[in-house]
């Protein structure tokens, strides 16, 4: 009998070779992207009592959290869920403003974004994943390096995932084409609204510069982070209640700052799931804005997780196996 063991082993995959599409980076340049990626993110935090009063005040704090859960959940209500997924069906306005707060958060133009995503799917933790920690082996080496092509290094690929091949659909909705084409403007938009929200209401510029920087530009990268942590630290670490053929888990500590995203395990279980925080006590804020989205009646056709088919995915559920009835 199969066990779950070899079900979702990665040790089994065949690493890419130096054919694939990633040039092998040198050592130096690993510790460059570490550096890029911890040492702002602190220095961020250590700014916060320095800058307090003159370089950071409240209008920066409620201008940045408004513009992180606005563009936030353009991702992960609209890119993720509704586009890639199709887990819900959203009236059209409400399909243009998810695509248009999406795009704003600066993680590629919609249409890529969904065929990135769908690629992942078909190939988790498997050659052809775009952005998989187990793509160079799995010994501690190898999955540093895959950590940190599967965070950002992906991003660097040269290779494109194919539209017409994992996103027909999305080619054939004119609104969504649309927002595809105006993706620059609306990064300008995304890079203007705080400063002009903030000049506006502390009717300075230096409110206009201290918005730009916390709103604008850390907003941003927090973001980013967040979002590409599921990619990188959801696919090595965290629970798996639930069986999977990949090495997605669920980590608590992302679920709020990602909106829920982070029950990546649940996700990978079920990817058309409009919620991802199934389980007691998981908190998933987007699924509870398409629960109130579904009541006000802006979406229909909502795929709500099915319990008897989590039911039958839960670990516990499947173990231990019952002795063949031919066995005295
Ligand atoms: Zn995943
Ligand atoms: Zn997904």
């Amino acid at each position: 009998m199969t066990t779950t063991e070899t079900l979702t082993a990665p040790d089994e995959l065949e690493p890419l070779g130096s054919e694939g599409p990633v040039a092998v980076k040198q050592s130096w340049e690993q510790v460059a992207l570490a550096l890029f990626i911890v040492v702002p993110f602190l220095a961020v935090l250590a700014a916060v009592p320095v800058l307090w009063g003159w370089g950071l005040g409240w209008h920066d704090v409620v201008i940045a959290i408004a513009m992180y859960w606005f563009t936030g959940h353009g991702v992960t209500i609209g890119f993720h869920r509704a586009f890639t997924h199709r887990s819900f069906r959203a009236k059209r306005w409400l399909k243009v403003l998810l695509a248009i707060a999406g795009s704003m958060s600066i993680e590629g133009p919609v249409i890529q974004w969904v065929a990135d995503h769908r690629k992942h799917h078909r190939f988790t933790d498997r050659d052809g994943d775009p952005h998989s920690p187990w793509r160079y082996g799995s010994n501690l080496r190898a999955l540093t390096k895959g950590f940190f092509h599967a965070h950002m290094g992906w991003l660097f690929d040269l290779e494109q995932t194919s539209h017409q091949k994992y996103a027909p659909d999305m080619l054939k909705d004119q609104d969504i084409v649309k927002v595809n084409a105006s993706f620059k403007w609306l990064v300008v938009a995304s890079m203007l609204i705080p400063p002009v929200i903030g000049g506006l209401w502390a009717w300075s510029w230096a409110g206009a510069l201290t918005a730009f920087f916390w709103g604008s530009l850390v907003r941003v990268s927090l973001l980013h982070h967040v979002t590409f942590s599921i990619n990188s630290v959801c696919h090595v670490t965290g629970r798996k209640p639930f069986k999977t053929k990949d090495k997605s888990g669920n980590v608590w500590w992302l679920a709020l700052p990602s909106m829920g995203e982070s029950w990546h395990n649940l996700h990978h279980a079920e990817p058309s799931a409009a919620r991802h925080g199934v389980l007691r006590g998981q908190i998933d804020t987007s699924a509870r804005l398409i629960w109130l989205f579904e009541k006000l009646k802006w979406v229909s056709h909502v795929r709500w997780p099915d319990r008897r088919a989590l039911a039958a995915r839960a670990r516990e559920a499947v173990q231990p196996p019952a002795p063949a009835p031919s066995a005295a």
